[in-house]
């Protein structure tokens, strides 16, 4: 089946040698043309990238399919990001240093339509040149190694075990659909009539040091079991108030403006002092039991799911990597031990053997805890441009986990367009969209529909 499908989009009907497009015959907006560094392609380069808008527009005849892109540029004054625009698609990329030459980098898989198409390069920081633009049609790579079947959790239930089985098996050939939040799963339900196949929510409020402050919600967890219920598969994430050490005042940040950093801001970093490098190697340590009793307080909410016999999506400890919240402030090693404490508290501890165990992944392997404690590996992605296929993403970790774990994005700026991330060979096992850009002006209701009913999305079963 899927080496059938590869051939028939291995585009060996397609043009094969490149298509170079010199900068310097595209037409310029607010650029202009130099010859004076030695060594171009063509009669020139474009240079004079410096306000906002201005670029070189090229347009070409090709054949329709996914193209490899590389740029040839110069960047003398240090790394540069520029923007790259294809037949209005947006996405954005860096140019390496060049001290005194031009260079090539790879500018990833872009999407030309039959006929006239469209190739522009925005200024993005600016301050830097453009010999070519070469397309060179791609070779898609659809081969898709299904991970193990058995979860972390060696006790998983057969409910979680069938789910987990259920999410292989459909890896490769569907992408199942997700939702944070009733109001946005709610509004696609009224727009495309499809319910999503994930309904996702979080913990955050049930943070002990929050409930200091605000009572708990009376029915956050109650409300995504009855979901749960309904067939849709649950995801939850915990934006975890820090345990203590909060700063809880308005701070200024460092131009002067007015920086909340009260309570219930207390997941962020900037938010609390709370150390956990310092908490996490002393299991003496105050600090460390307020580690234990959150935990432990969150163990009584997925302790509800188990109860109900629901399996869950699991998904702690997100954007570690990023650093702007506390359990990743202080470097991947005191993560991996909050992580590995975490994963030892709830299912050997508490016996809750209902979790799938969801890493966040960013780009530096230090943060993984390990094929031991992780069921799936999600994305966080909010790309500018939501028709974004993300397939420098998904090749980067299909190299490091193919065969090995599943692959999801677990939070989306928008709705991403599951049909046109599989012309690029793009594969998630899920997605789940973060709420605020569902509805529009963030997707349109044409977008939702296309996407909700493509077949390669899965949404809940309809009843
Ligand atoms: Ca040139």
């Amino acid at each position: 089946m899927l080496i059938a499908l590869a051939m028939l989009t291995t585009p060996g009907a397609l043009q094969s040698k490149a298509i170079r497009l010199e900068a310097e015959d595209g037409q310029l907006v607010g650029t202009t043309v130099a010859k004076a560094r030695l060594g171009f392609s063509g009669s020139g380069y474009v240079t004079g990238f410096t306000k906002d808008g201005d670029k070189v527009l090229l347009t070409l005849n090709a054949e329709a399919g996914i193209y490899e892109a590389t740029i040839r540029y110069s960047a003398p004054l240090g790394q540069k990001g520029y923007g790259l625009g294809v037949n209005g698609t947006k996405t954005s990329g860096m140019f390496a240093a060049t001290p005194d030459n031009f260079a090539t980098t790879s500018a990833g898989k872009v999407e030309l339509v039959g006929g006239v198409n469209t190739v522009e390069i925005d200024k993005g920081w600016g301050y830097f040149d453009v010999d070519y633009i070469e397309l060179v049609p791609a070779k898609i790579d659809r081969s898709l190694k299904k991970p193990p079947l058995s979860l972390a959790d060696p006790r998983a239930t057969e409910n979680t075990r069938g789910v987990f089985r259920s999410l292989i098996s459909t890896y490769g050939t569907k992408t199942l659909s997700g939702q944070y939040n009733d109001e946005d799963t709610n509004y696609i339900e009224k727009t495309a009539q499809q319910t999503p196949a994930i309904f996702a929510a979080d913990f955050m409020d049930y943070s002990p040091s929050r409930v200091a402050f605000h009572p708990a919600p009376k029915d956050l967890t109650e409300n995504a079991i009855q979901h749960g219920k309904q067939e849709q598969l649950v995801s939850m994430s915990w934006h975890w108030n820090a345990p203590t050490d909060l700063i809880d005042k308005m701070l200024k940040d460092s131009t002067g403006k007015d920086l909340d950093a009260k309570w219930y801001k207390g997941f962020y970093t900037y938010a609390t002092k709370f150390d956990l490098a310092a908490a996490i190697d002393d299991p003496t340590s105050a600090n460390y039991k307020l580690l234990l009793r959150d935990i432990d307080a969150i163990a009584d909410q997925l302790q509800k799911f188990s109860d109900a016999n629901l399996p869950v999506l699991w998904r702690p400890l997100h954007e570690a990597e990023g650093g702007w919240f506390w359990w990743g402030a202080k470097g991947p090693q005191p993560f991996v031990k909050l992580w590995r404490l975490m994963f030892h508290e709830l299912s050997v501890v508490r016996r809750l053997h209902n979790l799938i165990w969801v890493f966040t992944v960013g780009n530096d392997p230090k943060w993984y805890p390990g094929d031991a404690y992780v069921d799936l590996l999600g994305v966080d992605a909010y790309p500018s441009d939501h028709s974004d296929a993300l397939s420098s993403t998904w090749d980067s970790l299909k190299r490091q986990y193919d065969g090995k774990k599943l692959l999801a994005i677990t939070e989306f700026g928008g709705i991403p367009d599951i049909p046109r991330m599989r012309r690029f060979g793009v594969e998630w096992a899920y997605f789940v969209s973060w709420p605020g850009q569902t509805q529009p002006p963030g997707t349109s209701k044409q977008d939702l529909n296309r996407i909700y009913r493509d077949a390669g999305v899965k949404n809940r079963p309809s009843k």
